[in-house]
């Protein structure tokens, strides 16, 4: 009996993503049984989660397996597994729409060529599309545990998909790939059970084919994987591929991992941890909805996934893998977990794993770490804001771009700068800016570059989080050379300090008459210590956001408190020298007001009124010719 049946479009980033998953994984292809049994592995975890509580949802077949059957005649491979199954909504939801936000972003950054698009794919992950790599038709059956209608999807990836109603005895989800023309090899006993071998070996759950004897298959099921949990076995017998193959299937990734830390905790509470670190980010590693996280066991049995509880802290989401407790009920139920003791011991010392696992990296292997940095980076440095009590650890991982280099690349650590501080120097000096090239040409380096001291350059968005949350290292505080009173006291010579005290005294008067002029704009004009070849420079109390930052949450509808700032000028700069000679009040003031604007343009500040700064300008110029 067929009712109901209706023909729907994919939405258009489906449609984008079967395009290029049909064009560029070609030479990947085998990956396609890898993504379906994993799903269904996915599936059969599901069903015991929810079945926790609730155990007529087995419908007396708690035997939970995946099934691989094929027919070479027909040309078709079939997936089968009795696992959670999709209800008519959640078919529609997950196998017709992509709903992890930032896709369509992803996909603008398509180029086209192949080998950069495969790469793309693989930060997206392939999942249930892959199938139409082999396949140029593909038909889904399944129903939802303790429902009594299944639902039958199919498709061929051209003209959108059709669903009906159908009759199913079984519980959990059915896929049939109809094998393309010059496919249909695929459909072979002996290269599929290679193929599940060697991707699916480790996952904890059997995966069947029919036995064959003498060419001839039989109505008898055998397990061809090992299907024994990975983490279960001691280190020293598993090998590197099996831990990739492993990583893949829990992370949804399908690149290698970049390393991993594999752990029986024994102590107070005893369990096992499998960490993973991904080499590559997600395309959705800022989605605050990212859920692939850790997955929760208890003596090899799934629980629960990280989405519901929070494994790992917020600056470690990119961490992949699993914990197995051997000391928690297999009947936990979630208040159960919620602040449970177990739980918050295997999370903080999974933290520390992940830790111990970067520090040694950054050790041992630093190319491999900075590769790691490029990645991740940026969420690191949401550490030392969010987990105060490794503050020190994290703060020993992060790596800046510094006055020392020319390029943007972070590879300098706090300890490097601590090991190349001048004599005299007790501070470390930092700038934030909106750009590597803002922070790089700002006038408040200056001095600094005159002086030989180094400066950190910072100018990712977390930065002025991190710095706000960072205010020392290892005795050393951290100073933003672009805020508060600059004391480069020990730092200079008796001659400085008396050249200094000369131009200060000079330049008094002129000191005043800006003062009057730019009266109820700044806090206070100054003769600046930090300039050698501007002429003048913004400088913001100790606690003030950046100009630029406090542009960005204008922008973002934050009220903002109107700070003044002070203003720095350097008499020696021949455009003082020039301003000294004025003897016309009103052209006084316009270039005093000129040299606040530019200074605060330098810092990525905006101006209240750009129009009259250039007329000012223009002005000044034309008096000039
Ligand atoms: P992912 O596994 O990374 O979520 P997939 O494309 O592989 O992405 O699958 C998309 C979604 O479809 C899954 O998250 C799941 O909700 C659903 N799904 C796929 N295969 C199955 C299955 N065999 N049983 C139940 N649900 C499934
Ligand atoms: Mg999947």
């Amino acid at each position: 009996m067929t009712v109901n049946k209706e023909n729907l479009q994919f939405q258009t980033e489906v449609n984008q993503l079967l395009h290029l998953m049909i064009h560029s994984l070609y030479s990947n292809k085998e990956i396609f049984l890898r993504e379906l049994i994993s799903n269904g592995s996915d599936a059969c975890d599901k069903l015991r989660f929810e079945a926790i509580g609730n155990d007529s949802l087995y419908e007396n077949d708690g035997d939970l397996r995946v099934e691989v059957e094929f027919d070479a005649q027909a040309g078709t491979i079939t997936v089968r597994d009795n696992g959670i199954g999709m209800s008519r909504d959640e078919v529609v939801a997950n196998i017709g729409t992509i709903a992890k936000s930032g896709t369509k972003e992803f996909l603008s950054k398509l180029t086209g060529d192949q080998q950069k698009d495969s790469h793309l794919i693989g930060q997206f992950g392939v999942g249930f599309y892959s199938s139409f790599i082999v396949a140029d038709k593909v038909t889904l059956t399944t129903r939802r545990a303790g429902s009594t209608e299944g639902v039958r999807w199919e498709s061929d990836a051209q003209s959108g998909y059709s669903l009906e109603q159908v009759e199913k005895a079984t519980r959990g989800t059915e896929i049939v790939l109809h094998l393309k023309e010059d496919e249909k090899l695929l459909a072979d006993g002996w290269r599929l059970r290679n193929i599940i071998r060697q991707y699916s070996d480790h996952i904890p759950l059997p995966v069947n084919m029919r036995k064959t004897e003498a060419g001839e298959i039989k109505d008898e099921w055998e397990t061809v994987n090992k299907a024994n949990a990975l983490w279960t076995r001691s280190k020293s017998d598993v090998k590197d591929e099996e831990y990739q193959e492993f990583y893949k299937h829990v992370s949804h990734d399908w690149e290698d991992a970049l390393a991993w830390s594999h752990n029986r905790v024994e102590g107070k509470y005893e369990y096992t941890s499998l960490l993973y670190l991904p080499s590559k980010a997600p395309f959705d590693l800022f989605d605050r909805d990212n859920t692939h996280g850790l997955k929760l066991y208890v003596q090899r049995v799934f629980i629960m996934e990280d989405k519901e509880f929070k494994l790992m802290p917020r600056y470690l989401r990119f961490v992949r893998g699993v914990l197995d407790s051997a000391d928690l009920p297999l009947n936990v139920s979630r208040e159960i977990l919620q602040g449970n003791k177990i739980i918050e011991n295997m999370k903080s010392g999974s933290v520390k794993k992940v830790l111990g696992l970067l520090e040694n990296m950054a050790a041992n292997e630093p190319e491999k770490y900075q590769s790691f940095w490029k990645e991740f980076g940026k969420v690191l440095k949401e550490g030392p804001g969010e987990d105060f009590g490794n503050r020190e650890e994290i703060a020993k991982l992060l790596r800046f771009a510094s006055t020392l280099d020319d390029n943007a690349e972070q590879k300098v650590s706090l300890t490097d700068y601590i090991s190349r501080m001048k004599e005299g120097q007790d501070k470390i000096y930092y700038i934030t800016a909106d750009t590597h090239t803002a922070a790089k040409n700002s006038p408040h380096l200056e001095v600094f570059r005159k002086k030989g001291i180094e400066v950190l350059l910072l100018s990712d968005r977390v930065d002025e989080w991190l710095v706000q949350h960072l205010m020392e290292f290892d005795g050393k505080s951290l100073q933003s050379v672009a805020k508060g009173a600059l004391d480069l006291s020990k730092l200079e010579t008796e001659e400085d300090k008396k050249e200094q005290e000369k131009v200060e005294a000079e330049a008094k008067n002129m000191v005043e008459q800006i003062k009057k002029a730019l009266d109820g704009k700044v806090e206070d004009v100054k003769v600046s210590h930090r300039l050698t070849s501007s002429p003048s420079c913004i400088v913001l109390g100790d606690h003030d956001m950046a100009l630029y930052m406090q542009q960005l949450l204008k922008q973002a509808g934050h009220e903002m408190p109107s700070t003044k700032p002070t203003l720095e000028i350097n008499p020696t700069h021949p455009l003082l020298k020039r301003m000294e000679a004025e003897t016309d009040d009103d052209r006084f003031a316009e270039w005093a007001s000129v040299l606040l604007d530019q200074a605060i343009l330098a810092e990525g500040g905006q101006l209240e009124d750009p129009a009259g700064f250039v007329h000012r300008l223009n002005g000044l110029m034309l008096a000039m010719v």
